[in-house]
């Protein structure tokens, strides 16, 4: 871990990564692709300490309430959070501006948070947001060794439905011939019926893969599934996309249980949602 001052902390106005690089280990994690120009190890976490006071200041020089959204790149529930807390922080800023806040984790350590979240959502609107891939807990462990079971994240969502405030769950990715079948589908879907998810957002049923983010991914074949990254060369090459082959079936299976559930599963209506602040919720105080 190593610590910086950043100069800025929201990009595009509105979303916010406080640590840069991730311990979770994701195998098929996008964010270590070369594109991003990390010049640090993705594992040696970046902690932008100034991170509130960049916030609060970004906040105040705001002219109008917006959903501040974190996690995109980085999970704000990194184990250092625990001690740091620099996500509480600016989730405690967010509230007291009374902005929205829109989180994307795959740790539990939200539920230390969940009450927060509750006031914000009380004040303007909050959406916690989930991902689970795998419902095979042994699966999951191999592909997502340092986060949450898939069960307790499930757990957390119902917690937060529990307290009102509503849950979208990222569905992604799907994992050609790993987690690519019904049965992980369906088991993931039953989660999300349970748990009363307002969304469940895909793009797609597969994977993607780029430079460095697919070196990792290979590695973790050739450790975890012998013979799988051959069979991967030999049907997509060097390919960014790497549809199931089970798509269609998959994509079918999705939009019936969706449509019967009324689940919203249409990425841009569901990120749309996320940043409305319903009328009513009025503004109490901009600068208490
Ligand atoms: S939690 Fe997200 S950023 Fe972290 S390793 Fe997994 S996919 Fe990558």
């Amino acid at each position: 871990m190593h610590r910086v001052k950043a100069k800025t902390i929201l990009s595009g106005g509105r979303s916010m990564n406080i640590y840069r690089g991730c311990l979770h280990g994701c195998i098929y994690c996008d964010s270590r692709s070369l594109c991003y120009g990390f010049t640090h190890d993705f594992e040696d976490i970046e902690v932008k300490e100034n991170a509130p006071e960049l916030l609060e200041a970004a906040l105040k020089s705001k002219r109008k309430r917006c959903v501040i959204g974190t996690g995109a790149m980085s999970d704000p529930y990194l184990p250092i959070e625990s001690e740091l807390q620099l996500t509480r922080r600016c989730l405690e800023l967010i509230d007291r501006y009374a902005f929205g806040a829109a989180v994307l984790t795959k740790s539990t350590l939200v539920l230390r948070d969940a009450e927060l979240l509750q006031s914000i959502h009380e004040k303007a609107r909050a959406t916690l947001q989930m991902t689970l891939t795998t419902f095979d807990e042994q699966l999951c462990s191999l592909v997502e060794p340092g986060v949450s079971l898939s069960y307790e994240r499930f757990q957390a969502l119902c917690r937060f439905r529990e307290l009102g405030v509503p849950t979208v769950v990222w569905l992604t990715p799907l994992l050609p011939f790993l987690n690519d079948t019904e049965e992980n589908l369906l088991g993931i879907l039953s989660y999300c019926a349970e748990a009363g998810v307002k969304g469940i957002v895909t793009f797609g049923f597969g994977l993607t893969l780029r430079e460095g983010d697919r070196e990792y991914y290979y590695a973790a074949l050739d450790r975890h599934f012998p013979g799988l990254k051959q069979r991967y060369i030999r049907e997509y090459g060097n390919a960014y996309g790497l549809p199931s082959p089970n798509e269609a079936r998959l994509r079918e299976i999705f939009e019936e249980f969706c449509g019967k559930y009324g689940i919203m599963h249409i990425p841009e209506e569901i990120f749309a949602d996320m940043e409305v602040i319903p009328e009513g919720h009025e503004q109490l105080s901009l600068f208490p």
